[in-house]
């Protein structure tokens, strides 16, 4: 029996890959869609804390550097400026989706990021002219192969039997989280049809230092500060002003988060624990009206917790804050407003929120996603694109998808 034929197959059901299989249907294609996991869309599901942080505001096409990261950061542009966030708005209202907006443009449900997936998968369902989506999941791609035959397709050996189609799309997702489906299908696959990639490290992750060097401020897990983070020097320094948390194991929080996917293994961070304040002006004012001690007047300026781990280890400032040597509240002032420190590591892709690197976009046409493999295409997390913290991953994964989607065509 000859396997059924299909416009497309898309391996991977995830943010880019239901996206891409919707737009592709309503124009008429029929598409298969497969993915291994047990559980749809199971990223979906736990992003933004369980309410998924769609897309973000202040996404600016034009300026794409501003909050993606890859070898080509301007790779990206035209198929974010082709679908941009307030196209994916305009779905997310037809759907009659609730939605708010939390934190420096990004936007989420107000119920539960499930909405997103039963709209997805409504959109699948919306196959005109003929378009279809079938799914095979749980279903495991054990082989993929292209042959020149008919025109030229690719075959699959798949635990639901093979199938073939003239167009693969590559949208399964980047490593983080393997316990809910993360695999390096796309990037070996891409190889395998002689495509180059990235080299692929955790991104938007935690932290993490020595345990020796940890053991002083193991104390302060838990505390959350607003701070600004910095790693890099001169031309390639980057910051951030955002929230950070200790942990038991390091630091956390949408601050460390952001500066992880630009921090480089050895490099230092430098903390600013207040940002806005110049601290060593405003202990010497406090010196000189204050008797209270250093610990106790530094809590005006910072946590509590983080004032007493922060003057702890100077006896020089175990006193009022008017008896403590101007040298000793020179170095706090340091300390506060300075503080440099090297990360051992991160949580790595247990933890990791994304994945950097992946397929070089070099090798893919910014217009279609179709790889230099004819019929051949990469979207998503797998791609070489990687987004800030807040809604960017998404927006991409949904840009992507609708290049790609636009771009299938119909089997001859
Ligand atoms: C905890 C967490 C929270 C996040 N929150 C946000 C957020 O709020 N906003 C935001 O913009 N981004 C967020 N992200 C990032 C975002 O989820 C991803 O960037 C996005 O899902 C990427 O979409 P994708 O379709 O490329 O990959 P995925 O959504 O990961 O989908 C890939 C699919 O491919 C399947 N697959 C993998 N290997 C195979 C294989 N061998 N065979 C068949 N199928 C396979 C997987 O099962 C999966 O269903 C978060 C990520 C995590 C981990």
């Amino acid at each position: 029996m000859s396997p059924p034929n299909f416009d497309a197959i898309i391996s991977g059901a995830g943010a880019a890959g239901l996206f891409c299989a919707g737009v592709a249907a309503q124009r008429g294609l029929r598409v298969l869609l497969i993915d291994h996991a047990d559980k749809l869309a199971e990223k979906i599901r736990i992003s933004g804390g369980g309410r998924c942080n769609f897309t973000n505001r202040e996404l600016d096409p034009a300026a794409p550097q501003r909050h993606f990261l890859g070898q080509n950061p301007h790779f990206c542009r035209s198929a974010l400026a082709r679908y941009t966030p307030q196209d994916f708005i305009g779905l997310v209202q037809r759907h009659g989706i609730a939605f708010h907006e939390k934190h420096k443009g990004q936007l989420f449900c107000d119920r539960s990021a499930e909405d997103i997936i039963t709209m997805l998968l409504a959109e699948c369902a919306g196959g005109a002219a003929g378009g279809s989506v079938e799914r095979w999941q749980p279903c495991r791609i054990e082989a993929v192969r292209f042959s020149d035959a008919d025109g030229g397709h690719y075959a699959l050996d798949t635990a639901n039997g093979p199938a073939r189609a003239p167009q693969l799309v590559l949208a399964t997702g980047g490593l983080s989280i393997p316990k809910i489906g993360a695999s390096d299908f796309g990037t070996r696959v891409a190889r395998q049809f002689g495509l180059r990639t990235v080299e692929q490290r955790p991104g938007l992750v935690p932290l993490t230092f020595d345990g020796a060097h940890w053991a002083p401020y193991a104390g302060l897990a838990g505390l959350a500060l607003p701070v600004r983070v910095a790693t890099g020097t001169k031309k390639a320094r980057m910051e951030f002003h955002e929230d950070l948390l200790f942990t038991h194991r390091g630091l956390s929080g949408p601050a460390v988060l952001q500066i992880s996917s630009y921090w480089q293994d050895g490099a230092a961070l430098q903390l600013d624990f207040a940002p806005g304040t110049e601290v060593a002006a405003w202990l010497a004012e406090a010196k000189a009206r204050s008797r209270r001690r250093v610990d106790n007047e530094l809590a005006a300026l910072v946590p509590a917790r983080l004032a007493d781990a922060w003057t702890a280890h100077d006896a020089a400032l175990q006193r009022p804050i008017n008896e403590a040597p101007d040298k000793a509240l020179a170095a706090l002032a340091e300390r506060i407003q300075r503080w440099q420190i090297v990360p051992t590591g991160s949580e790595g892709y247990r933890k990791a929120e994304v994945t950097l690197g992946g397929v070089d976009t070099r090798d893919l046409s910014q217009q279609t996603m179709e790889s230099k493999q004819p019929g051949l295409y990469c979207i998503g997390e797998v791609v070489d694109v990687t987004g800030w913290l807040g809604g960017y991953n998404f927006q991409w994964a949904w840009a992507s998808a609708h290049a790609c989607g636009q771009a299938l065509r119909h089997a001859a």
